[in-house]
């Protein structure tokens, strides 16, 4: 993408969330939830679906702009907003068109750029985080279709998704060959939510536990092939790893910008804040932190344009850029001193948003595995 394209997008991106976003946050994160309208006007600007194909109401454009949307969005300390868009215009939009069929695609995906319908992931069970492979979720085969039974934890986006793709297991004797992927709709007899997961961080995103109990899925709710929902999990999370680092990067360089703001203005030992050589060495690293970090992640979306961003790329970026968020964010409250600790200043909020990077979308811990395993082999 070139500067100028960069540049009207960057404006675009800038301007709505300035209309549509910044007056009402703080409202979406009492009431825990993101309203309806905010998808709408999202859709109403190009902004979902914003990298894909045309055909389907995408807007064609490079997945830059989707990165640069979820950057601009943690910059401004909307981190609760980032996760519920990088769940449904950075992962789901692109399962469906990457997998789904004509068919599926047009069902689905035109509404989803719209903000008429709303997707989320579910993944993740009480009893299977990290480890996918002990998932209870089951689908089994019926007549006309599937039946689906199991529970899923941690969904972003659950309380109000209208579309839900699920994993499940459809073969338990097969190992990594037997679970497949659902898109699931939500109004079917069935389905239910659990009350909201009250969090520490990212209020505004809502999180949920979901039940399926008798759950009657049509046919062609399959989506991609049955048996192959792990190579597609493994398929599209790089792209979800890479959202994640671009939320990084933009809260970073936030909490940055606030620190530096906050440092210059508040004395102490007849000085400013900013001329303690301690805040100066702690900024600077930041700073170069910040710079390493992004022609990292700018590599990634090249190899991910070319197609050749591997797993282990995606966890590397996914990784680094996470840890360094929360380690730098947390040096950037310290500079604030007892005020950094107030919801009156929103660090605060840069703080609490942060720390869930680098549990979600694959933990640290796993992420070195990945790493490790393409150094070593498998180990575990
Ligand atoms: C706010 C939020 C939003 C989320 N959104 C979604 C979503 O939309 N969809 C979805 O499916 N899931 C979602 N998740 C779930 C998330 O992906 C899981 O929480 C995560 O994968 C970790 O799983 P777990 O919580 O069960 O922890 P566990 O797997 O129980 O891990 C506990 C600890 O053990 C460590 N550990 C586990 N295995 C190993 C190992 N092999 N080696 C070393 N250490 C290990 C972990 O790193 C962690 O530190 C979300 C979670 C949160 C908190």
């Amino acid at each position: 993408m070139d500067e100028q394209t960069h540049m009207l997008f960057h404006t675009m991106i800038t301007r709505c969330l300035a209309q549509e976003v910044a007056p009402f946050y703080q409202q979406w994160e009492d009431a825990g939830e993101i309203p309806r309208s905010l998808w709408k006007a999202l859709g109403a600007a190009g902004l979902l679906g914003i990298d894909l194909d045309e055909a389907y109401g995408g807007s064609g454009a490079d997945i830059a702009v989707t990165q640069l949307a979820l950057e601009e969005m943690s910059r401004q300390g909307f981190g609760g907003l980032a996760s519920a868009y990088n769940i449904h215009a950075n992962i789901v939009m692109p399962y469906v068109q990457n997998l789904g069929s004509p068919e599926q695609k047009e069902t689905w995906l035109p509404r989803m750029a719209q903000g008429d319908c709303l997707g989320a992931i579910a993944m993740s069970e009480p009893h299977a985080g990290s480890d996918l492979a002990a998932m209870k979720t089951r689908a089994t085969r019926i007549d006309d279709g599937w039946l689906l039974n199991g529970s899923k934890l941690f969904i972003t986006n659950g309380q109000v998704a209208d579309l839900v793709i699920v994993c499940a297991k459809t073969d338990p004797n097969a190992g990594a060959k037997g679970v497949s992927l659902f898109l699931v709709d939500t109004t079917l007899p069935g389905f239910s939510r659990g009350k909201p997961i009250k969090k520490i961080g990212q209020h505004a995103s809502d999180t949920a536990e979901l039940a399926f109990d008798q759950l009657k899925l049509p046919a062609n709710a399959l989506l991609g092939e049955e048996g192959e929902g792990f190579r597609y999990l493994m398929q599209e999370l790089p792209r979800e790893r890479l959202g994640v680092g671009a939320q990084a990067l933009g809260a970073i360089e936030g909490a940055l910008a606030l620190t530096l703001e906050y440092v210059t203005q508040r004395e102490a030992f007849g000085q400013r804040i900013a001329d303690f050589q301690n805040t100066r060495f702690t900024l600077a690293q930041i700073k170069a932190q910040l710079e390493m970090a992004r022609a990292y992640f700018e590599q990634c979306v090249e190899r991910y344009r070319q197609g050749t961003m591997s797993s282990t790329d995606a966890a590397i970026l996914k990784l680094q850029l996470s840890e360094l968020q929360c380690h730098a964010i947390d040096r950037c409250l310290q500079l604030f001193g007892g005020y950094g600790y107030t919801q009156e200043y929103p660090i605060s909020r840069f703080y609490l948003d942060a720390r869930v990077q680098t549990i979600y979308a694959g933990s640290s811990e796993i992420m070195k595995e990945v790493i490790a395993r393409s150094l070593l082999g498998k180990t575990l």
